[in-house]
């Protein structure tokens, strides 16, 4: 496949990116940011959306800054394998993510940022035009969604990043930066059901890094993956769960690849406690109704949610034991 042409710009700072954005925004020039473009360059490839401008992270020194407590969005997922300092529940997911040639180039903001997929979208385009197109990627013909048609507004493309829901159960939070300055807002708060905005970003704003609270570090956490291929693939069905350690009302539960945004289940957890005991099954029970998979990914939605229950037990019992 050959890639679609677009210009490349390499701005050194994060003044300069957003300058950058902000000036292609007043010519009407469509751009996307790349970190490592393990997702977003194979997507050009298949002409699924590309524009005509990309810009690069990859310059900006700050966005490779790497601690306990900061991480930026080009820090790449082989250095959260191997830092020192990293809380092992961020080392658990990232080694679990694709492969470790592509975790070498994959980042933490790309994974973070990951557009959502679904089988009747990340298709060559010769596929996809075979088919009519849909509602993501019309190619102005005002193609419907193929999942669930007749709607015509909403994509249900499946969120399928893996870092995401364990940097919610370790209370994360995001800084973004834009035209419009700088913000920082809970990870939980960053996603958007919409599987074609996909999250909160304004326009020319984009991810700057990651930031953890003091306490984060004392969390015992656990993720459990389903995925097809052991070796490299996707997660089907993802459930992160941490504590501190004794204390029931510090847990947190967030599940991801179930739908177009990973999340957070304290209502489900709430529930559950003010029930009882904390009870690895009867918790699974409330996190698997609670999630609604549909038909768009490789394993059929029904399996991937009877396996909620048995990834929440696991992940429950590998920070209660
Ligand atoms: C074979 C294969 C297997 C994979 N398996 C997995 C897997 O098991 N789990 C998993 O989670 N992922 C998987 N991936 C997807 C991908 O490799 C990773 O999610 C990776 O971390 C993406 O990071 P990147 O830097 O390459 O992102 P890019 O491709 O550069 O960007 C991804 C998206 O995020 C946007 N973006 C990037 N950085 C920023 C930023 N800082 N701010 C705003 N927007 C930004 C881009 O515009 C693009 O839309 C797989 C990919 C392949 C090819
Ligand atoms: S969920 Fe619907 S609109 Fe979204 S990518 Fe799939 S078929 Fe297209």
């Amino acid at each position: 496949m050959l890639m679609p042409p677009f210009e490349l710009h390499h701005p050194t700072t994060v003044a300069e990116a957003v300058e950058l954005a902000a000036s292609l925004m007043e010519q009407n020039e469509a751009f996307d940011w790349v970190a490592g473009g393990t997702d977003v360059l194979p997507n050009y490839k298949w002409r699924i959306n590309p524009k005509p401008h990309v810009i690069s992270l990859a310059g900006i020194e700050e966005a490779h800054h790497l601690s306990a407590s900061e991480i930026g969005c080009m820090v790449p997922l082989s250095s959260l394998t191997a830092a020192n300092g990293v809380h092992p529940l961020l080392v658990e997911a990232a080694a679990k993510i694709a492969s470790s040639l592509i975790r070498k180039s994959a980042t933490v903001g790309g994974n973070l940022c990951l557009d959502t997929r679904c089988f009747w979208y990340n298709q060559s385009e010769d596929w996809r035009r075979s088919i009519d197109w849909c509602h993501k990627a019309d190619c102005g013909t005002g193609a419907d969604c193929r999942v669930i048609p007749n709607q015509n507004t909403l994509c249900v493309a499946t969120y399928q990043g893996d870092l995401a829901p364990n940097f919610m159960v370790l209370d994360a939070s995001v800084v973004l930066i834009g035209p419009e300055g700088q913000r920082t807002l809970p990870l939980s708060e960053f996603y958007e059901l919409d599987g074609m905005k996909k999250n909160v970003l304004q326009p020319g704003e984009f991810l700057l890094k990651v930031e953890l609270p003091s306490d984060a570090k004392k969390r015992r956490g656990c993720y459990q993956k389903l995925r097809v291929r052991e070796s490299w693939d996707f997660p089907e069905a993802g459930i992160a769960a941490s504590w501190l350690p004794g204390d029931a009302t510090t847990l947190k539960v967030a599940s991801t690849a179930l739908e177009s945004i990973p999340r957070l289940h304290d209502e489900q957890v709430e529930v559950h406690l003010a029930e009882g005991e904390l009870d690895p099954v009867g918790l699974a029970v409330l996190v698997q109704k609670s999630v609604k998979p549909v038909n768009n990914t490789a394993l059929p939605p029904r399996y991937r949610r009877s396996m909620v229950k048995t990834l929440t037990k696991r992940a429950l019992r590998g920070i209660l034991d």
